[in-house]
C-alpha cells in the first residue's frame, strides 16, 4: 500500500500518516516521490485490515489518495514509483534518455591489461569500466581474481581514464572494501539470492547492479532487488544476462530479451543487458547488444579484452578493442533510431 500526499501537504500531515501506519505496527517508509511525497507500507497487510486502513488513511488531512500494490515486491514496483528511476553517479545518468555502456575485461589480470582496456573502451564511448577482482568460478582450480590488488588497479584505471567503475562483490564482509574502490557494486547471477549479501549491499547505500540468476523468474529477480531497496539502496539497476539454455551446443546461455520490456513495465528500475554472458560467443555479442538496446534496455555491459585469446576468464565471449569500436558505431545507430543517444 502507498499513501500519496497532496503536493502541498505539511510536515505535520505527513507525520500523522506515518503515526497512523506505525500504530498498526507496520513500517512507514518515506519514498522519493514524483511530484507528490509518498509514504509506503512495504510489508504485507492482513486482508481484514486492508479496507479499514485504506479508509482511515484516505480521510487524513493532506492525503491525496491511497493505492494498493498488487505485486509481491513493493519498492521495486512501478505501482509504487511510477516514473523511471534515473541513477546519477558523478555526472553519468543510468535510466535516462542516454543509454550507457559498461565495458572491460571479465577479470582484472594485470595493470597493463586493465589500463589498456580502460583507454580503449573510453575512446569508443563507454562510460563505465567493468572488471572482476573476485570471480565466481565454476571450478576452484580456475583463476579466482586478484582480490584487493585487482580492486586497487580498477580504481587507478578508472581514475586515470575518467570512467566510472563496476566490479563484483561476492561476500557480505567484502562490501565495504569493494564500495571503497568502485562506483557500482555488481551482484552476480550466482549470488542473486544470497540474502546476506543483498542485505549488506543494501545497507551500504552504494549503487548496485543486480544480475538475474540463470534460473530465476522475474518475480524472484525483483524480490531480490526488493531486499536491496528495503535495506537502504536507492540506486539499484537490474541486469539480464541470460538464462539456462535448452541447448548449449552453440551458445552458453539464452539471453531473455522478453525480460527487458516486461521489466520496464513492472518496475521503475533501470534495466541493463549483458550480451557477453548472454551468448558466451564473441561473434554473437554485437547482434545481441543491438537487440538489447532495440528492446529498450537502458544500457549494456560488454566484455572487452585487449587480447581475448590470452584472457584468464571468458576470453571466448570477449570482444577485441576493434570489434568493440565497431559495435559501438552500430549501437549509436540503434539508439538514434529509437530516440535515445549513446
Ligand atoms: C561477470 O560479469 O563476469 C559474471 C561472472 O557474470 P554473471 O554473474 O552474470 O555470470
Ligand atoms: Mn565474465
Amino acid at each position: 500500500m502507498m499513501v500519496l500526499m497532496d503536493a502541498a501537504a505539511t510536515a505535520e500531515q505527513i507525520q500523522s500518516v506515518t503515526e497512523c501506519i506505525e500504530a498498526h505496527e507496520m513500517q512507514a517508509l518515506r519514498l522519493p516521490g514524483d511530484e507528490h511525497i509518498a509514504i509506503g507500507i512495504p510489508s504485507a497487510i492482513p486482508p481484514t485490515l486492508r479496507d479499514p486502513l485504506t479508509q482511515k488513511l484516505s480521510a487524513l488531512p493532506g492525503v491525496d489518495h491511497v493505492v494498493q500494490i498488487s505485486r509481491p515486491y513493493k519498492l521495486a514496483s512501478r505501482e509504487f514509483h511510477t516514473v523511471d528511476t534515473v541513477i546519477r553517479i558523478k555526472g553519468v545518468e543510468i535510466g535516462g534518455s542516454q543509454c550507457v555502456v559498461m565495458a572491460g575485461p571479465c577479470s582484472i589480470e594485470t595493470r597493463e591489461q586493465i589500463f589498456e582496456a580502460a583507454e580503449t573502451v573510453r575512446s569508443s564511448g563507454a562510460k563505465i569500466l567493468r572488471g572482476g577482482a573476485y570471480k565466481p568460478r565454476t571450478s576452484p582450480y580456475a583463476f579466482q581474481g586478484l582480490g584487493q590488488e585487482g580492486l586497487e588497479l580498477l580504481k587507478e584505471a578508472g581514475d586515470a581514464s575518467g570512467l566510472l567503475t563496476i566490479t563484483e562483490v561476492m561476500a557480505p564482509e567484502d562490501v565495504a572494501l569493494v564500495a571503497a574502490h568502485a562506483d557500482i557494486l555488481q551482484i552476480g547471477a550466482r549470488n542473486m539470492q544470497n540474502y546476506a549479501l543483498l542485505i549488506a549491499a543494501g545497507k551500504s547505500g552504494h549503487p548496485v547492479m543486480l544480475k538475474r540468476g540463470p534460473s530465476a523468474s522475474l518475480d524472484e529477480f525483483l524480490l531480490a532487488a526488493e531486499y536491496l531497496l528495503f535495506h537502504g539502496a536507492h540506486n539499484v539497476m537490474l541486469c539480464e544476462r541470460g538464462v539456462h539454455p535448452l541447448d548449449r551446443t552453440y551458445t552458453r546461455n539464452t539471453l531473455d530479451l522478453n525480460a527487458v520490456p516486461a521489466l520496464k513495465q513492472i518496475t521503475h528500475l533501470p534495466v541493463i543487458v549483458d550480451p557477453s554472458h548472454g551468448t558466451g560467443v564473441a561473434k554473437y555479442v554485437p547482434a545481441m547488444a543491438r537487440a538489447g538496446l532495440a528492446a529498450g534496455a537502458d544500457g549494456l555491459i560488454i566484455e572487452v579484452h585487449p587480447h581475448p585469446r590470452e584472457a584468464l576468464s571468458d576470453g571466448a565471449q570477449s570482444l577485441t578493442p576493434e570489434q568493440f569500436a565497431d559495435t559501438m558505431e552500430e549501437l549509436r545507430k540503434i539508439a538514434a533510431a529509437i530516440g535515445r543517444s549513446l
